[in-house]
């Protein structure tokens, strides 16, 4: 965690005090100095401005505390208000402002004014290095870490759960782990057996993904463990790129181990432990010395529910090079050598949204683009073995549907379709499967599935 530097504490200053003389609220902390503070902890669940890259400010909620004995100094694990939780840390206090942040009422719709007050002191205290941002990093940004909804906008089931689910999860202490060549921030709790779970730092065999507290244990695995590559068998092959299909029941203790890594970085995922229904896809690249993990899905051996994904994930390191798509191609390839459609269990993360958005949007454009003559969703859902529902959605999204006489009629123009490809959003995916070098049959768990929807 970076220290604060000079420059950057004295600007902290400067705005501490003006919005010291504002407060309203203020406690008895407030007219103190930030130094003399370390020593009395800030409550949990309190509201502040946290200073959270460069010299942006955003009201957060302290969720829970540590003291940091290195640094000899208390810590606090904050929540962005409005933020995907993705970006919750540990900061030290000199990045917290010292003034409280006055929060009105609930979270909820209808309090968006009081939100949009306080986006606008975000913005006020916001430096001009932020405003450099260009319009295209911008949209990245909000994106990726979009405004979540709040519970009011939800049905009062979903609430339920995510206020459950947020309780659980909501403090991460695992911040990096050292995996291969690569050391990796974490972005979201796991539950990693407590003594594991509580390490700032732990260290993952890269081949067998045991986990490990101490650099020493870590050494002394990498001596002695001989797997240089994922358990099961290898059933694709094409140039550095390999894939490997995982039986839960057959390498639980694998399998789980995949499961609490894949967990660091999606926010919602509930499988760990019971992976035995489940097969895993192990995306690896190859070099002399192994076959290294890039990402994952998983897959129920029998999917009630028509799903042909239920976790995906491309570790960070890799991300945002074609490797998340390459995953998603080959999950329906290997629906369409089964014979049936399929859609990835939701929900999907924000990053797997846009995956499959653009995925489909790809695959569509190509379909109708060659295709002569008229075609119905029904005909594209059996080309692709994407669903009708996802089919629909997708064309809903380029225009390129209409609903005439009680059913969705595509409608395009070569035109359209051209000037969707040509957009660039859609472009040919870097990383594509090739059919011929997959070695997999479908295996039948039980009855044979019609698996349409
Ligand atoms: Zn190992």
């Amino acid at each position: 965690m970076a220290e604060p530097d000079k420059m950057s504490d004295n600007s902290n200053d400067k705005i501490m005090k003006k919005n010291d003389s504002n407060a309203k609220n203020s406690q008895q902390n407030d007219n103190e100095d930030a130094d003399s503070l370390d020593e009395q902890p800030l409550d949990i669940g309190e509201h502040y401005l946290v200073r959270r890259s460069a010299e942006s400010w955003h009201p957060a909620e302290i969720i829970q505390t540590r003291f940091n004995e290195t640094d000899n100094q208390w810590e606090y694990y904050v929540h962005y208000e409005g933020y995907n939780r993705r970006l919750d840390e540990w900061v030290p206090r000199g990045r917290i402002m010292s003034a409280r942040f006055h929060l009105s009422e609930g979270k909820t719709g209808a309090d968006s004014k009081a939100w949009r007050e306080r986006s606008l002191v975000t913005d006020l205290l916001a430096d001009s290095t932020d405003r450099k941002i260009t319009r295209n990093q911008k949209r990245r940004h909000d994106e990726i870490n979009h405004i979540q909804k709040t519970y009011a906008e939800m049905d009062p089931t979903t609430a339920a759960l995510e206020k459950e689910h947020e309780q659980i999860t909501k403090v991460k202490y695992i911040d990096k782990i050292q995996i291969g060549r690569f050391e990796i921030d974490t972005w979201y709790f796991s539950p990693y057996p407590e003594e594991y779970g509580r390490q700032s730092k732990l260290w993952l065999c890269e081949y067998c993904l045991k986990y490990m507290r101490l650099e020493k244990t870590y050494r002394y695995h990498m001596s002695e463990c001989t797997l240089r590559q994922p358990y099961g068998k290898e059933i694709y092959r094409r140039g550095t790129l390999s894939v490997w299909e995982v039986d839960g029941k057959d390498h639980k203790i694998y399998c789980q181990n995949l499961c609490l890594l894949a967990k660091l970085f999606l926010d919602h995922k509930t499988l760990y432990f019971d992976v035995e229904p489940f097969l895993f896809y192990i995306l690896c690249e190859v070099d002399k010395h192994g076959a290294h993990i890039v990402g994952y899905f998983s897959k129920e051996k029998e999917s009630p529910d028509g799903n042909n994904v239920a976790c995906i994930l491309t570790l960070p390191p890799y991300q945002r090079q074609g490797y998340g798509k390459l995953l998603i191609a080959f999950s329906y390839e290997l629906s369409r050598l089964e014979g049936c459609v399929g859609s990835p269990e939701q929900p999907l993360s924000d990053l797997g949204k846009l995956s499959y958005r653009s995925y489909w949007s790809w695959v569509l454009l190509e379909v109708l683009r060659n295709v002569r003559g008229t075609v119905s969703i029904k005909d594209l859902s059996v080309m692709t073995s994407i669903t009708q529902t996802d089919i629909i959605s997708t064309l809903q999204s380029m225009n390129m549907v209409k609903y005439w006489k009680g059913q969705h009629v595509i409608c395009v123009t070569p035109k359209l379709i051209e000037e969707h490809i040509r957009s660039n959003q859609f472009k040919r995916p870097r990383l594509t499967v090739d059919k011929s070098a997959l070695r997999w049959t479908p295996r039948r768990y039980g009855p044979p599935k019609l698996g349409k929807k």
